[in-house]
């Protein structure tokens, strides 16, 4: 139920639809999630005011919420279908979480950053949104006992491709990850059934690090 507070929020957010239209995001479905998801609920109440502005925002612990384009191209690649199993790395604020979510995936997460994760459980639970799992774990392990999943994607930029998460694809499960040091590559990785592996290559992004261990 939207209160006074939130009404205020509704023509930004349905001017970041457009702004995202209009960077070439075209998937009809993942525009209209966006329009759905109250990103002034993930950021801290001192930054709401920019909540709908295409640019990523602190969430403290040195991370950031993911630029709104960063989140729909993701997403777009991804290709979710409802139903589909989906393993994110990375929950930070739970905003792409939410994304995937609203788009009808079964959805695990993972963050390394304890204290993250449990604010974003809470805001899950404010919001009405239901993940399958939330694990505060290393993300470059996956979720081998809830594996494979139909799609995997990773929030933080991982250094060179983690084999042992595209083991935990289905066969034709997809893969979107920023892969690089300093600047990112956004690559997709599709499984073929006969074990192979596609990869195709897209544009250029900055992410934090996808780092090792819990914190
Ligand atoms: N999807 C998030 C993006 C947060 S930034 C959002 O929409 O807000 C990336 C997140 O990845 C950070 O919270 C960081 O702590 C987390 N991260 C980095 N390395 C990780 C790893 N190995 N396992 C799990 N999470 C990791």
């Amino acid at each position: 139920m939207l209160n006074n507070d939130d009404l205020i929020y509704v023509k930004p957010r349905t001017d970041l639809v457009e702004i995202l239209r209009r960077k070439g995001i075209t998937d009809r479905r993942v525009l209209e999630a966006i329009g759905r998801v109250p990103r002034h609920f993930f950021v801290e109440p001192a930054l709401r005011m920019y909540a709908y502005e295409d640019r990523p925002l602190p969430i403290g612990e040195g991370q950031t919420i993911s630029q709104p384009f960063t989140v729909a191209y993701q997403t777009q690649l991804l290709d979710v279908k409802p139903g589909m199993k989906v393993l994110e790395i990375g929950t930070g604020s739970g905003y792409q979480s939410a994304v995937l979510m609203e788009l009808g995936a079964k959805l695990y997460t993972v963050e390394r950053i304890r204290s993250l994760l449990e604010e974003t459980r809470k805001r899950f639970e404010r919001l009405g949104y239901r993940p399958e799992f939330t694990a505060h774990a290393d993300g470059y392990e996956g979720l081998p006992h809830f594996a494979p999943f139909d799609r995997i994607i990773v929030t933080a930029a991982a250094p060179e491709i983690p084999v042992n998460l595209l083991r935990q694809l289905t066969a034709n499960g997809k893969t979107v990850i920023p892969v690089g040091k300093n600047t990112q590559i956004m690559m997709r990785i599709i499984r073929q059934p006969d074990n192979t592996f596609v990869k195709e290559v897209f544009d250029r992004f900055t992410f934090v690090p996808m780092l090792r261990g819990k914190k």
